[in-house]
C-alpha cells in the first residue's frame, strides 16, 4: 500500500508522531538513520532533506557530498515501541544527487534499477523468501556484548522456556505489529541460535524487510539484556548463521518456475534460471558472503555449503528445489549468510538468473547423493566446483566477472571490490590466537 502526501500528515497527526527516521542502506548493508522532528516533515514530502553523503561508508567524496533523501511513502510505518518522547516513524529513502539523479552508490537505487531491467525482460517479480538465523548473546552489566549464550537448546526443542524464546516471542509479536507475516520461528541446531521466517515478497520489499528485520531483532533483544548477532560464525566448532535465500520469478500468469508438465514440474524458464545461478554463483558469493568471517561458516559439517551443485530432493546442496510446487515452486540458495546487504545480494541473484535466461543456460545434472563422501576425483566427474574459499578469492571472482558488474553497477561495483580488498588486507595483517596456540611453543 502506497499514501499520497496528504495521508502521511494526517497519519503523523492521529498517530501522535513526533520524530521521523528516515532510513537508507549503506554499501555494507549497515542501516544508516537521519532521524528528523516533524517540523521537517514538508520538507521531506518535497524531497528536500539533504544529508552530507561523505559521512556515509562508500558513497562519495567531499566535494560532492550534498545528497537529497526521496521519502519511499510505500514504507511509511509507525514504530510500535513508545518512547516517553512521542512515537518514532519510519520510512525508506531513496538518495538522489544535487542533480536530481537516484545516486548510483545507493544499494536501493540500484535494485531498483535491476527490477526494472527483470520487468522489461517480461517478469512482474522477484519473489524473495528469506531464512535469516541469528544468536542471542548474554550482556554483561556496562549493556556490552559477551560469548555467554543463555540456553543450551537445540532445533525445535521443547526445553522449559527460557529468556531467549520468551525474546524470540516478543520479537514475532512486535514484527506482526509491523506487518510481517510470520511464517515460522523456531530454535536452530546451535545453542542460542534462532530463525524467524516471513512470508516472501517482491525483491525490493524483500530487501527493505530484511533491513527492519535486523532493526526489530536487535531492538527487541537489549530489553531482554541479550544481544542479537547476525555475524555468520560467531563461535567456532558449532554451526554459523545463514540467511538461505528462497526465490521464484512472476508474471503476469503467476508462478513463472512452475510447469506441470516440465520435468520435476519445473519450467524451461526456472532451469535456465537455475543455470545462471549456478554459473555465477561462484562469483557472486563475496556479495553473498560479504566478509571475513563468512568464509568460517562455508566449511563441511556445519550444514553450510561448500560445493557448486543442486538437488530436488537432498537439503545440503548449494541450490535446493524445495517439493512445493504450483505457486510456492521455488530455488533455494543456501550460502546467503546474513552479513550480506540484501539490495546487493538480491540484484547479484536476480541478474545471475537473468543472465541464464538471456542466454538459455541449462545447469549441469543435478546431485542427488551426499557430496561430502565424494572424494575430489568423484567431484570432478560430476562436474561439482567449490564455493570461494576466502574473501580474498571470493573477491578475485567478484572481479572477473561482467555480469556481477552489472549487477552492481559501476559506483557499487568497484567501491565493494575497494572495501573488500582493504577488508583482506586488515585480515591479513592480524597474528591470531590459533597461531600463537600452534606456533608460539613449537618453534
Ligand atoms: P526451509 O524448508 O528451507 O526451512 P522455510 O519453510 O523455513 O524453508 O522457508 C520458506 C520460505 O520460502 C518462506 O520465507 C516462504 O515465504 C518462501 N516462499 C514460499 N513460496 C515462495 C515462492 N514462490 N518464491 C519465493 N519464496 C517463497
Ligand atoms: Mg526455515
Ligand atoms: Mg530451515
Ligand atoms: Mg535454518
Ligand atoms: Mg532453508
Amino acid at each position: 500500500k502506497t499514501y499520497t502526501k496528504d495521508e502521511i500528515r494526517e497519519l503523523v497527526k492521529t498517530e501522535h508522531v513526533e520524530f521521523l527516521r528516515l532510513m537508507f542502506t549503506d554499501l555494507m548493508g549497515s542501516i544508516k538513520n537521519v532521524e528528523v522532528p516533524t517540523s521537517q516533515l514538508d520538507k521531506l514530502l518535497d524531497n528536500k532533506l539533504m544529508f552530507d553523503g561523505s559521512s556515509i561508508d562508500g558513497f562519495v567524496r567531499i566535494e560532492e557530498s550534498d545528497m537529497y533523501l526521496h521519502p519511499d511513502l510505500s514504507t511509511w510505518m509507525v514504530f510500535p515501541w513508545g518512547s516517553e518522547h512521542g512515537r518514532v516513524a519510519r520510512v525508506i529513502c531513496e538518495v538522489y544527487t544535487t542533480d536530481g539523479k537516484p545516486f548510483e552508490g545507493d544499494p536501493r537505487n540500484n535494485l531498483i534499477r535491476v527490477v526494472d531491467e527483470m520487468k522489461a525482460a517480461g517478469f512482474t517479480s522477484f519473489n524473495i523468501g528469506p531464512e535469516p538465523e541469528f544468536f542471542l548473546f548474554k550482556m554483561d552489566e556496562n549493556g556490552e556484548p559477551t560469548l555467554k549464550l543463555n540456553d543450551k537448546g537445540s532445533y525445535f526443542d521443547l526445553a522449559p522456556m527460557d529468556l531467549g524464546e520468551n525474546c524470540r516471542r516478543d520479537i514475532v509479536l512486535e514484527l506482526e505489529k509491523m506487518g510481517f507475516e510470520v511464517e515460522a520461528a523456531h530454535h536452530e541446531v546451535a545453542p542460542g541460535q534462532h530463525e524467524i521466517d516471513f512470508k516472501y515478497a517482491d525483491a525490493l520489499e524483500a530487501a527493505d524487510n530484511i533491513q527492519t528485520f535486523k532493526l526489530v531483532v536487535k531492538t527487541i533483544a537489549r530489553k531482554y539484556g541479550l544481544f542479537a548477532t547476525f555475524m555468520p560464525k560467531p563461535l567456532e566448532g558449532i554451526n554459523g548463521s545463514g540467511m538461505h535465500m528462497n526465490m521464484s520469478l512472476s508474471t503476469a500468469k503467476g508462478n513463472a518456475f512452475y510447469d506441470a508438465d516440465g520435468e520435476l514440474e519445473l519450467s524451461e524458464t526456472a532451469y535456465h534460471f537455475l543455470g545462471g545461478l549456478l554459473a555465477h554463483a561462484r562469483n557472486l558469493t563475496a556479495v553473498v558472503n560479504p566478509i571475513v568471517n563468512s568464509y568460517k561458516r562455508l566449511v563441511p559439517g556445519f550444514e553450510a555449503p561448500v560445493y557448486v551443485a543442486w538437488s530436488g530432493s537432498n537439503r545440503s546442496p548449494l541450490v535446493r528445489v524445495p517439493s512445493a510446487r504450483g505457486n510456492s515452486t521455488r530455488l533455494e540458495l543456501r550460502s546467503v549468510d546474513p552479513a550480506a546487504n540484501p539490495y546487493l545480494a538480491i540484484a547479484a541473484m536476480l541478474e545471475a538468473g537473468l543472465d541464464g535466461i538471456r542466454n538459455g543456460m541449462t545447469p549441469n545434472d543435478s546431485v542427488d547423493r551426499n557430496i561430502y563422501s565424494m572424494d575430489e576425483k568423484e567431484r570432478d566427474t560430476n562436474h561439482i566446483s567449490n564455493l570461494p574459499d576466502n574473501l580474498h578469492n571470493a573477491t578475485k571472482a567478484l572481479q572477473s566477472d561482467p555480469v556481477m558488474k552489472a549487477a552492481l553497477g559501476d559506483h557499487l561495483f568497484q567501491s565493494f571490490i575497494e572495501a573488500k580488498k582493504l577488508e583482506w588486507a586488515s585480515y591479513r595483517q592480524s597474528v591470531t590466537k590459533w597461531e600463537r596456540d600452534q606456533y608460539l611453543e613449537q618453534y
